[in-house]
């Protein structure tokens, strides 16, 4: 039987929504926020401080007389654990619901080794650093991954990742909460780096495009504040646009990618073809930074290769941020400069009139903080929290 508050639309969830903006607010404030009565309000916090979603506080701001009772969203009730998984490294971290790194790590960890190395790593990692901030399991309200390859969201299994031997549709979210005891979301790591940057723009951003610069090139996309993953989760594939009529293979196996052209894996390879020992997409920053004329061009060249993909893309799709992120993006402005040269000369001027183009201001945290935001934004999302108070 559906509750008083559900049938008008403000459950205890939704009134939890409006106090994440951590703004403490009395009874009186809540009511004239949701329209619903005092006694509906009451009864809504009740429930929510059962739950110890939000605590009692008192209003600062109230003059005169006795501080009318007010009331927070309790951010450090619950963690999120997240992990960011990419070819050779991972980054983990404990996150509370406010967002605050409690603990962080980064390691070494081979993504080849397959799932259930990687992922038994993975567990035992976050049972280490759970203890390190004095927290356990019950405490967990989900686990948020991102995995260097193509992911079908709803099932949150990678579809042939290409540089992950042994995973393809592993049950990674079943596998992780059967262990971690608690919801598992998973994502391609470029969604959520897209995802954490975003959280850095709110709440002005609406429309942002990220692009990772890495071994490999792929972008994310907030479209109206949501992650765009399209009808199968192959959204941002952008590194795959053929960009150039020449013979280059690329690893998906077509030509003229522009990974192929552009990606730090090509880079590295044009550097090796001259006799230079580089590995990948860091080795090739590195050189530019210890002066080499010739890394610098490849790394200019290669951000004009990607301002001509996006260029297009900003008369279609209209962002009004566009974040640079991965590797590559570590040379700074060497790499930007070819990317707004080439959009500002090529976009239309009312796409461009307002356009940032910048560096990641998250670096190589932007992954563990977007899967962070895409546990937080579900797990606190109104009919979540309603559904989780009534179980
Ligand atoms: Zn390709």
């Amino acid at each position: 039987m559906p509750s008083e508050g559900t049938a008008q639309g403000i459950g205890a969830g939704a009134m939890l929504a409006i106090l994440r903006d951590g703004q403490a607010r009395t009874r009186a404030e809540l009511a004239q926020l949701t329209g619903l009565a005092r006694s509906t309000v009451s009864q809504r916090l009740d429930a929510l401080m059962d739950h110890r979603w939000v605590v009692a506080t008192e209003d600062s701001i109230s003059s005169g007389g006795r501080p009318a009772a007010a009331f927070a969203f309790n951010e450090s009730v619950r963690v999120v654990l997240a992990a960011d998984l990419g070819a050779s490294h991972a980054r983990l971290a404990v996150i509370d619901l406010g967002m605050t790194v409690l603990a962080e790590r980064a390691a070494e960890l081979p993504i080849d080794g397959g799932p259930e190395a990687t992922l038994t790593w993975l567990v035992t990692a976050f049972q280490e650093m759970l203890a390190e901030t004095g927290r356990d399991l019950t405490q967990v309200c989900g686990v948020g991954v991102g995995l260097p390859g193509p992911v079908e969201h709803a099932s949150g299994r990678p579809v042939n990742p290409p540089i992950m031997p042994g995973w393809d549709a592993f049950p990674v979210p079943e596998w992780l909460g059967e262990r971690l005891g608690a919801p598992v979301l998973v994502d391609n790591d470029v969604n959520i780096m897209a995802l954490g940057e975003h959280w850095t723009a709110r709440p002005e951003v609406d429309h942002l495009i990220f692009i990772k610069i890495g071994t490999g090139i792929g972008c994310g996309i907030v479209s109206d504040r949501r992650l765009h993953r399209g009808a199968q989760g192959a959204a941002g594939d952008v590194g795959h646009i053929r960009v150039t009529s020449s013979d280059v293979v690329c690893r998906c196996g077509n030509v003229g990618c522009l990974e192929a052209v552009a990606g730090g894996a090509a880079m590295a390879a044009a550097l090796r073809a001259e006799g230079v020992d580089v590995q990948g997409s860091r080795d090739v920053v590195a050189l530019m930074r210890a002066g080499s004329a010739t890394a610098a061009q490849l790394i200019r060249q290669a951000g004009r290769e990607v301002g001509g993909v996006m260029a297009s893309i900003v008369n279609f799709f209209n962002p009004s941020v566009i974040v640079i992120g991965g590797d590559i993006a570590e040379a700074g402005e060497h790499v930007l400069a070819g990317i707004r040269e080439v959009i500002y000369s090529r976009s239309l001027p009312l796409a461009t009139q307002h356009l940032s183009i910048r560096a990641s201001e998250l670096g190589d945290r932007a992954g563990v903080i977007g899967a962070a935001v895409m546990v937080v934004e579900h797990v606190l999302a109104p009919g979540t929290i309603d559904q989780t108070m009534a179980g």
